[in-house]
């Protein structure tokens, strides 16, 4: 099965190099030619345009920013999308909305090109060793075919076919919109606590310990409160796509959702405050910045 690879980011980088390295034949693009260089060195060849890397390919993987970016490789001038030839499977990895793939269905039906929506969660570092998780939206027969490609790139036991199309992208963006809102509460209570008078190990073993902990208070936080590191990886630029997507959703099935919103409000002014470059657990900085204080403790033995 030959495939293209196209945005090579901080996600793509390694699921392509995961793909390259697993001995997948494997074109590649990004119109920053350096962020190939990983795949490339176990094997894939760059293509000088995203059409000339899907010229030949069976599956087509998009990893891009943001749905108008999507939409611009797949649909604009010199597009992936007419590049592709007949009865070939797209498959976007990107945290999009359904609108977009179903624009690129729609003009691509009649050449037989299929579609899967294939969000992922994990963070770079699942992407770097090949244990994402994955979901899935489309055919079951599609998903099938692409399985062995997904088994490469995530962790089989946490690769889902979760619905049809679409469905993907919204498992996707309900994930995200969960762990913000926690990431906000949780900024919170640990700075009141602090502020309190508590020291941040006790408070944090405490709440570990109780009915509200959880998988981002006892393990993705750790790097923040005992490093600093408020995760690069994923621009706050980025999140705040994700959060406004998930509140576009929400309000496009016409569900109110106060606590989303407040929690897209303080994304974005974590954006405003420390540039979108800023990692995506900026907003706990603000809470820092109010208070005073740094929310940092030693890391266990
Ligand atoms: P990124 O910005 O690091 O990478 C995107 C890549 O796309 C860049 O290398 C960029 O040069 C390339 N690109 C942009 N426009 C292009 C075009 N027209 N043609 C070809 N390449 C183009 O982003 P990322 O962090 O790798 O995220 C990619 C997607 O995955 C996003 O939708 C994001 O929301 C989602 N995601 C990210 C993470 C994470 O932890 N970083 C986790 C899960 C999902």
């Amino acid at each position: 099965m030959k495939v293209a690879f196209i945005g090579l980011g901080n996600m793509g980088g390694h699921m392509s190099r995961n793909l390259a390295a697993a001995g997948v034949p494997l074109a590649v693009f990004d119109t920053v030619a350096a962020r190939a260089d990983a795949a490339v060195a176990h094997g894939a060849v760059l293509a000088e345009s995203a059409a000339s890397a899907v010229a030949e390919a069976d599956v087509v993987v998009t990893m891009l920013p943001t749905p108008a970016i999507v939409e611009d490789v797949l649909l604009g001038a010199g597009g992936v999308l007419a590049a592709m030839p007949e009865d070939r499977l797209w498959i976007d990895m990107s945290t999009s909305v359904p609108e977009v793939a179903e624009r690129v269905r729609a003009r691509g039906a009649a050449r037989g090109i299929r579609v899967l929506d294939a969000p992922v969660s994990g963070m770079t570092k699942g992407a770097d060793s090949g244990m994402l998780q994955i979901f899935v939206g489309g055919d079951a027969a599609d998903f099938e075919a692409a399985r062995p490609l997904f088994d490469v790139m995530g962790d089989p036991e946490r690769v889902l076919h979760v619905g049809g199309h679409g469905a993907g992208y919204a498992v996707k963006l309900m994930i995200n919109q969960l762990w913000f809102v926690q990431l906000v509460a949780i900024a919170e209570a640990l700075t009141v606590g602090v502020k309190a008078g508590v020291d941040l190990g006790v408070l944090h073993r405490s709440l570990v310990a109780s009915p509200a902990n959880s998988v981002l208070l006892e393990r993705d936080f750790l790097p923040l409160l005992t490093a600093g590191d408020y995760d690069e990886g994923f621009a706050i630029a980025l999140a705040c796509k994700d959060t406004g997507l998930a509140v576009d959703l929400a309000r496009s099935v016409k569900v109110p959702v106060e606590v989303g919103a407040v929690a897209e409000q303080v994304f974005r002014r974590a954006r405003a405050a420390y540039g979108d470059l800023a990692g995506e657990m900026s907003p706990v900085k603000l809470y820092e910045d109010i208070a005073g204080i740094e929310l940092r403790m030693e890391a266990a033995a």
